[in-house]
């Protein structure tokens, strides 16, 4: 059995006074070793992905161009406002590497009367195009996974539910044109990027509280589940939370919590896997983003435990 929780020190990007605080996705496996939420058995060391495996995601050119820049890292900020040193875009390519391995472990777990959860302590740049970087996103870790599982059959059809404060403009593009992959995206309407289509995008107001966000995703969640996804890729951002510097909703933690409750009663409570990646997060303490973090991970394992009691 594969492992379900899946990081790597690879993922430490060295982007020291970045709005990114990437400190998070070392901390958040601190926490949950700490409080024993998982034991050092559950956790797989991501590799770096391979470059035929990034290829089912990004162009040659792109894959070319961003290899050339760890040569002089500051052209990363034209490209994805961060620099690219040949220790980020290999952190990239580990948490890719990471995507995958959750989904595969996800996949493994699940079979009649049980469900997979998995989680990867990283990914979840859905900012990447195909051909371009942008929004701190070198790779997108979930378009690349899905479109190797769906190469190797291992599933035939997919959701994404990107729940990050910020639309999922690169996977939306990405999977616009493919019928096979469901792209669902609920944001701040009057906030960053420049939107692209996903198949159901649900733009909130400023300030939106938990009572209209949760009821906003009780609406949509159904919509999902309808196109019958064999998995679902959860990319559980943790900016939509009140003190982030880059979001602009009001979600209190409990929200936070209520909002990962909802996505596993849909999915896993209907036998679906998921797998969490953990997106953005700007809170000005960088112990309120480890905290949401945290808090999806446990609740995702013990929601697939309970399914499987
Ligand atoms: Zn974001």
């Amino acid at each position: 059995m594969l492992p379900r929780i899946w990081y790597s020190p690879a993922y430490d990007l060295e982007w020291d006074g970045h709005v990114f605080p990437a400190g998070k996705y070392r901390a958040t496996r601190d926490r949950l070793l700490a409080d024993g939420v998982i034991a050092a058995a559950d956790l797989g060391k991501s590799e770096l992905l391979d470059r035929g495996s990034l290829l089912c995601g990004h162009t040659v050119d792109y894959l070319d161009r961003l290899e050339a820049m760890t040569a002089t890292p500051q052209l990363g900020y034209y490209e994805f406002e961060a620099p690219c040193s040949r220790r980020v875009l290999d952190g990239f390519y580990a948490m890719a590497g990471g995507t995958l391995a959750a989904c595969r472990a996800a996949l493994e777990r699940t079979e009649p009367g049980c469900v997979g959860f998995a989680a990867n302590l990283g990914g979840g740049f859905h900012h990447a195009f195909p051909w371009k970087g942008e929004g701190f996103c070198a790779i997108n870790d979930i378009v690349v996974a899905i479109r190797v599982l769906l190469t190797e059959g291992a599933i035939e059809r997919a959701a994404v539910v990107d729940l990050d404060v910020h639309q999922g403009n690169g996977t939306a593009k990405a999977f616009e044109d493919e019928e096979r992959v469901f792209t669902m995206s609920m944001h701040q309407q009057n906030n960053y990027p420049v939107k692209q289509r996903s198949d159901l995008d649900v733009g909130l107001p400023d300030k939106c509280e938990d009572a209209r966000y949760l009821d906003e995703l009780a609406r949509a969640l159904p919509v999902v589940q309808e196109a019958q996804p064999d998995l679902v890729l959860y990319v559980a951002g943790a900016d939509p939370f009140h003190r982030d510097q880059l979001g602009g909703l009001s979600l209190t933690l409990d929200g936070m919590a209520g909002r990962d409750a909802r996505v596993y009663e849909a999915f896993l409570g209907g036998g679906v896997p998921v797998v969490g990646t953990l997106a953005g997060g700007y809170s000005a303490d960088e112990k309120d983003v480890v905290e949401i973090h945290y808090r999806m991970v446990r609740e995702g394992l013990e929601a697939s435990a309970a399914i499987g009691r």
